[in-house]
């Protein structure tokens, strides 16, 4: 009877463990042309469950604007059958997600003597990275701890340069969103690349003689878990203090500037939803609190996330531009150059109501407004083909580009007299 009774409590444990498949689960891009069909993709999305990619939230919708979604194989004939019946267009991007999360570890595998920076690390590899690097570059690395996640794991953060006091200083903070991989690799990248080439580097080595990054590396990490463990498309944090069964807050809505006013959602089972107050998630709050303590020294915040390969500034939260919008602007411009003249990528850049949409209690309009003059979100690779699913064939030349625009602009920054 017990044996049977733990066989059974085993296969329940198992079946909620296990983490979900995406067999024959598609994502489509239709492009609405008018408000009839944008209204249609609105209450598509109140029917059927939609997992939207680009942009975050149907609410986001508008003419013209290239939409991505993700749909079940279970509904994925209802919806290519009512987009047709609508005369919408519509691209199936993806035929089979499983096979393209399978496809996405792409890495090579025989080079693992050591720490990879050319595949996607889980958080307990990049956790007992963290240490061992601010162990083995203690001249240059120290690493702290900036708070908890809501599962009460510790939220890393690295600083790297010469610079005691109150000198100048850069925050960059990646996986503010679980899904989106490529962002925490960048990060990692860059602490890589920082040490590496310090010391050879003209350039870096005067970046970091003169000036300290605050690097964190994964802001979300229970999110960043779950996507790894659960479902490879977890967007928000795990934190379940809402009334209702749905849980996580988008963190990147959360942020305590016009919170819960445009295009962010009060309702706990959307993808954007806001939380219960500004700062309410722990994670935010480590954040907020670590910048607003080094606020005369941080000089510039650096978010990134991905995917659709932008350069984006202040404002999200309204269409009004910022005093130094030309300034912006400008470096936006010159670190799209700084980019494209490796692999040829291109990438958008303005503020971010005017470039992607407009949205509420994001993390660089918040920066922004604590004083912080050069705040950019940065939109990795790629524009759509691979999505969250970039291989790891990718981490690399998109790690590379990008730190040419981060070394630009830390050049930029340390070179005026702030
Ligand atoms: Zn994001």
């Amino acid at each position: 009877m017990m044996s049977l009774l733990a066989l059974g409590l085993m296969t329940i444990t198992c079946f909620f463990t296990s983490a979900l498949r995406f067999d024959s689960a598609k994502v489509f891009r239709v492009k609405p042309q008018n408000e009839n069909q944008v209204s249609f993709m609105k209450s598509l999305a109140s029917l059927i469950q939609m997992d939207f990619w680009y942009p975050d939230s149907a609410l986001h919708i508008v003419r013209q604007m290239e939409v991505d979604f993700h749909v079940s194989a279970e509904q994925s004939n209802t919806v290519e059958s009512l987009l047709k019946q609508n005369g919408i267009h519509y691209k199936i991007l993806f035929q089979n997600l499983q096979e393209d999360i399978e496809n996405q570890l792409d890495g090579d595998k025989n080079l693992s003597h050591g720490y990879s920076y050319v595949k996607y690390n889980e958080w307990d590899e990049i956790s007992d990275w963290t240490a061992r690097i601010a162990k083995r570059n203690s001249t240059l690395v120290s690493r702290f701890q900036i708070g908890n996640t809501f599962e009460n794991r510790p939220i890393f953060l690295l600083q790297i340069g010469k610079k005691s006091g109150e000198g100048k200083a850069i925050f960059m903070d990646c996986g503010i969103h679980a899904r989106e991989w490529i962002s925490p690799a960048f990060c990692q990248w860059f602490v890589k690349e920082a040490i590496r080439t310090y010391g050879k580097d003209s350039n870096m080595t005067y970046i970091l003689d003169n000036m300290n990054f605050y690097i964190v590396p994964v802001v979300n990490i229970d999110g960043y878990i779950w996507s790894w463990t659960q479902d490879r498309f977890w967007r928000k944090n795990r934190s379940n203090t809402s009334q209702s069964n749905c849980i996580g807050v988008d963190i990147n809505r959360n942020f305590d500037i016009a919170w819960g006013t445009v295009d962010a959602s009060k309702n706990p089972c959307e993808e954007i939803y806001c939380g219960s107050a500004p700062e309410s998630e722990p994670e935010t709050k480590a954040v907020a609190s670590f910048i607003r303590s080094h606020l005369s020294s941080i000089k510039a915040y650096l978010t990134m996330h991905s995917y659709s390969q932008m350069i984006l500034f202040p404002f999200g939260y309204t269409y009004e531009k910022t005093a130094n919008y030309n300034e912006l602007n400008e470096l936006a411009k010159t670190a799209a150059k700084a980019i494209a003249s490796l692999y040829g990528k291109v990438y958008k850049y303005g503020t971010s109501a005017s470039t992607i949409y407009p949205s509420s209690g994001c993390s660089d309009d918040w920066a922004f407004k604590q004083g912080i003059k050069y705040s950019f979100t940065f939109e990795l690779r790629d524009k759509g083909k691979h999505g969250f699913l970039l291989p790891e064939s990718q981490i690399k030349p998109t790690c590379q580009e990008i730190m040419l625009a981060v070394k630009l602009m830390a050049s930029y920054i340390l070179n005026k007299a702030l």
